[in-house]
Formats: C-alpha cells, sequence, structure tokens
C-alpha cells in the first residue's frame, strides 16, 4: 500500500475508534457512533453522519479513505442472477468481487490480495503475481458496496475471489470478527468460508482460534507429486501435512472440510486418481466440491510450460462423482453460476490489464 493512502475508513474496530475519538479529544460515546455509521447503517458519505459535528467530520476526512472501492464495470447474468464486480482500490488496483443469489441466501465472494503469489498453473488471479494484500476495511468494503447496490442483504461470504487468504491471515481474521460483529453486518460464522491452496501455519493458526467457519481446502490432486505439477505452493507444504492440519482444524472446531478438486480433462480425472482420491479422503469428515475447471488463455510464457488446461465433458464429471460416492465419499458438483458474463475468477481484470476493451 502506499504511504500516501489513507486507511480505508472500515478497517476501524470499535477499540481503534476509541483510540481515535480520544485523540480528537471528543466524548468516548462517539466511538459507537461512528462505529454505527460505518458497520451498521454502512454509510460513506460523512454529510450523511447526522450527529457528528462537522470538526470532527474534517477530521474524518482528513485521516480516512470513506469509500475504498470505485465500481469501474458490474456484469449481470440473465440465467442466475449474479453479478460480477471490478472495483478500483484508491491506489488503482484493480480487484473483483461476486455476487450469487442462493435459495439459502445471498453469497458474495470476496477478494482478498490484489493479484497472487502463488502460482497455480490453471488459475487467472496469479498471471501477474501478487501486487499486495488487502485491508479488512477494503475485505468489509466489498461486501457493504455490494448490498448497497443490489439493495438485498448479504448472508454468506466466500473467501474464494483473487488472492491467497492464508497468504493475508491477519487481515483476513481480522476480517472475518468484523463481519460477524452483532453490531455491525452480524453474519453467522457458519456462513463464512475461507478457501485456501495449502499453507499449514495459517490452518493450524485458524483451527487454534477455534473460529466455526467453512474451510475449504483447494486439494485439486490427490497425491503429492500430481499437486506439485499444478501447485507449485505444494513443494513448500506437502500433501500429509496439509491433510493433517485439516485434521486438526476438523477437531478443533467439529466443522466438516470441504476439499475443492478442479477436474482436469486426462490429468486428475482418471480411475487411478479416483483411486487414490478415496484412499486419501476416507474415513474423514470430508465433502469434496468438484469444479470442472474453467480454462484461462494464458500464454505459454505464463506458465513456464505446455500442461493443456482442458474442462471434461459433463458426462466425465458426473461419472467420477458416482464412482467417489460409491466409495462413500460425500461430493457435490459445483453450480455453474453466470455462465454467460466472464469466465473464471480473475478473467475480469486480467482482460482489462490486457487491454481488450
Ligand atoms: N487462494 C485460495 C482462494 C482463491 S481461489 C485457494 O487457492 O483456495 C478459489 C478457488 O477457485 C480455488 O479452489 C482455486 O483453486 C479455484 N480456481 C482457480 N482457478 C480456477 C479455474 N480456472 N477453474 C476452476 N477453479 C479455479
Amino acid at each position: 500500500m502506499s504511504e500516501t493512502m489513507r486507511p480505508a475508513m472500515q478497517s476501524l474496530g470499535m477499540e481503534d475508534w476509541e483510540a481515535w475519538v480520544a485523540q480528537e479529544k471528543e466524548p468516548s460515546y462517539r466511538a459507537s457512533q461512528l462505529f454505527s455509521w460505518v458497520h451498521e447503517k454502512q454509510v460513506t458519505d460523512y454529510a450523511e453522519m447526522t450527529n457528528i459535528s462537522m470538526g470532527l467530520k474534517m477530521a474524518l476526512a482528513r485521516d480516512f479513505e470513506p469509500e475504498p472501492l470505485w465500481l469501474v464495470k458490474q456484469q449481470t447474468s440473465k440465467l442466475d442472477g449474479t453479478n460480477k464486480f471490478l472495483f478500483e482500490l484508491a491506489d488503482g488496483a484493480l480487484i473483483e468481487s461476486v455476487f450469487m443469489p442462493y435459495q439459502h441466501g445471498n453469497s458474495v465472494c470476496i477478494s482478498t490480495q490484489v493479484g497472487c503469489s502463488m502460482g497455480c498453473r490453471f488459475c487467472a488471479s496469479t498471471i501477474g503475481g501478487k501486487e499486495r494484500n488487502l485491508s479488512r476495511g477494503e475485505m468489509l468494503a466489498q461486501v457493504y458496496q455490494i448490498q448497497k447496490i443490489m439493495g438485498e442483504r448479504v448472508s454468506h461470504v466466500v473467501m474464494m475471489g483473487m488472492g491467497e487468504p492464508m497468504d493475508n491471515i491477519i487481515e483476513c481474521t481480522a476480517f472475518i470478527y468484523m463481519i460477524t460483529d452483532p453490531k455491525g453486518q452480524g453474519l453467522s460464522m457458519r456462513h463464512i468460508t475461507l478457501s485456501t491452496c495449502g499453507i499449514t501455519p495459517g490452518i493450524r493458526r485458524l483451527a487454534r482460534e477455534e473460529l466455526p467457519i467453512t474451510l475449504a481446502l483447494s486439494l485439486h490432486a490427490p497425491t503429492q507429486e500430481k499437486r506439485e505439477q499444478i501447485m507449485p505452493i505444494a513443494r513448500r507444504f506437502p500433501l500429509d501435512e496439509v491433510m493433517a492440519a485439516c485434521d486438526e482444524y476438523f477437531e478443533k472446531t467439529g466443522r466438516r472440510v470441504t476439499y475443492e478438486y478442479a477436474l482436469i480433462e486426462g490429468f486428475n480425472d482418471t480411475d487411478q486418481d479416483v483411486t487414490d482420491l478415496v484412499r486419501l479422503l476416507s474415513g474423514k469428515n470430508a465433502h469434496v466440491n468438484l469444479i470442472p475447471v474453467n480454462p484461462v488463455d494464458k500464454k505459454t510464457e505464463d506458465v513456464g510450460d505446455d500442461l493443456a488446461i482442458r474442462r471434461p465433458e459433463h458426462q466425465y464429471v458426473v461419472n467420477f462423482q458416482n464412482k467417489l460416492e460409491k466409495n462413500g465419499i460425500n461430493v457435490t458438483i459445483r453450480r455453474e453460476m453466470g455462465a454467460d458474463i466472464d469466465g473464471a475468477c480473475g478473467q475480469l481484470r486480467h482482460r482489462r490489464a490486457g487491454a481488450e476493451y
């Protein structure tokens, strides 16, 4: 983050407001008024803060960014009501977020970093590397602004957009505490999913916090050898250690872990993969989420090899699911949302950066 950038107003929790209000020599009850404007009423215009004096509003404007996200582009799916958003941050960086209406409530998929440094072969978000972490306020603002634009309450958040949450664990944990604060958005912990490519210390840290959120592990291959071929992070955190950390998460929180598995034609969709996956997961309280991979148009120089990332035929995906189920594994196929708007996550930003407009 550039040094001249003011922190997002949404980054301040109750204690931060108390400290700021004391610094401004204002009575302490101002802290709860400000907290309520920002996190409960989710106001981004100082003018609307009717019980705050002009002097204090000027101090707010001096110290904080009231709206850290500028809407650049919104795409609406005619098929299922999915909306994708491209936002520009105060320093000009671009991120994506997605609104998905489900029967059980409205869900927002947020980004946790600008870009990503994990280098997964099939992913668009990592192509230009990581620019920076998002602050807690920039994550909260994605939910608040989308809620305002859609005019509908958001009840679920998935941390599955651009970025690796475990590579930004302090801000991500703070975000989780703040979005579940009953005096703010008040989400249930159970309605939050954090997805990771498998950074073992981060998973263990989350387990120690005993937050009853849903942990999703991006597994994508059933053996260490195969995983290394598509996910460079696997070399640093081997599969057996990652699985042990996930087991610890389940033991500490009682929350079933979701294993995401992007099916890549001819690479991880064979009968041998079924056998290996069953061996890896049987006996665990696990849920497998199959994702037919979204091909990303990467150039060979982007990925450094020529592994073809192709999506298997739908029937093949269903067969893969059936074989796992026959072996007692809990499995679903991820519903494709917004198929008529833009492809994989990260592509909206990638296209723009690639000057396709
Ligand atoms: N960095 C985190 C969260 C962001 S990615 C993680 O790795 O889990 C969210 C999910 O989308 C991950 O499971 C990721 O592997 C998957 N994904 C990324 N690119 C994809 C693509 N082209 N097709 C299908 N799934 C993809």
